[in-house]
């Protein structure tokens, strides 16, 4: 699909004024099968379905924010383009379009006012409510408009190096944002993606009930290193991890409405909970032993400490396997019971 498919798609959302609920259409029938394909309940949140797989998603954008995207990159491509004469007839055409915005008995626009217009503000000058004609800078203004949430995309103008840029959230997890001059026009496509998907990331670690883990998995790309290659992932291992991240396993204390009891279904002493059961309960410490020491033996692997290279550092043997008598080399992974997949 994202090989084949979107691409085709790319050019129409692009110029076309295609309507949203169309494409709201085409996205329910594709957020329904990625779900499916990560063994998600259908109430799991939609923002899982846009991450990047390199942190655990499933790598497709909404088609409306593809295409409003889309609509950004290829006006910030026309108003910088390195041809001059496709370069003035485009700010020419703004220009008409902001000043027929304004009232013909105003004055032409500066173009710290078409950047005002483009970013979509509605005070002073551009407060008139006039019934405009839907063309492709109408269509940039609503597009900037309807990424304020994910993206805060605003449009500027400096007087000083007169030039064109673009500012809008940073698409990495440090820095808040991100200025593309039109020095940079060839990459504002990708990093609009980027800070997109980013924005979809923030808003899902935001929630409580299902962004919890996730905040603390998207923190390393490691996390998520079998969504690609699906190394060292079993079937149930699949059916199981992408509903825990999100907190979404039908585990006792997590159930919404009237539960018989929250207790957990194994040791009985505590809440049913996903901490619980694959961090804290004691009847799967066999399990947590077993985990560590395949860990301690890949990281042997990777140490080069092995017999036969005999190098590497020496590695702390495992915790508590004296006491549980934990033995290596096990084809169980990870804490949790098998039961709950
Ligand atoms: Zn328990």
């Amino acid at each position: 699909m994202l090989t084949f498919l979107i691409p085709r798609t790319e050019f129409a959302l692009r110029v076309t004024p295609m309507p949203k609920h169309a494409l709201t259409i085409t996205d329910k029938f594709i957020y329904s099968t990625i779900k499916g394909l990560l063994n998600l309940p259908q109430r799991a949140s939609r923002e899982i379905v846009a991450i990047s797989p390199h942190l655990g998603g499933g790598g497709y954008i909404p088609l409306p924010m593809q295409k409003d995207i889309l609509v950004l990159a290829h006006a910030f491509r026309m108003l910088t383009c390195r041809d001059a004469y496709v370069r003035e007839k485009s700010w020419a055409s703004l220009r008409e379009v902001v000043h027929r915005k304004i009232g013909r008995m105003s004055p032409l626009p500066s173009k710290s006012l078409i950047c005002r217009y483009l970013t979509g503000c509605t005070d002073g000058d551009l407060a008139t409510t006039t019934a405009a004609v839907s063309t492709v800078w109408s269509r940039t203004r609503k597009a900037t408009r309807d990424l304020f949430v994910a993206i805060n995309p605003r449009w500027e103008w400096s007087d000083a190096r007169q030039e064109l840029s673009l500012r809008f959230a940073h698409p990495s997890q440090r820095v808040d944002e991100i200025i593309v001059p039109a020095s940079a026009r060839h990459r504002v496509l990708a990093l609009l993606r980027r800070a997109a998907v980013e924005g979809l990331r923030r808003k899902l670690c935001a929630k409580l009930d299902q962004g919890k883990a996730y905040d603390a998995l998207t923190a390393s790309r490691e996390s998520s290193h079998f969504m690609r290659s699906g190394k060292y992932t079993r079937f149930c291992d699949w059916r199981f991890i992408h509903r825990a991240r999100l907190n979404l396993l039908p585990l006792n204390a997590a159930r919404k409405g009237a539960v018989t009891s929250r207790r957990c279904r194994v040791c009985r002493d505590e809440d049913e909970t996903l901490p619980h059961v694959v961090n804290h309960c004691l009847r799967h410490s066999g399990a947590w032993i077993r985990r560590q020491d395949e860990i301690l033996a890949l990281a042997t692997n990777m140490e080069g400490g092995d017999e036969q290279t005999g190098g590497g550092r020496p590695l702390p043997p495992p915790a508590g396997s004296r006491d549980h008598g934990g033995s290596g080399g096990s084809n169980s992974r990870g804490g949790c019971d098998c039961s709950l997949r």
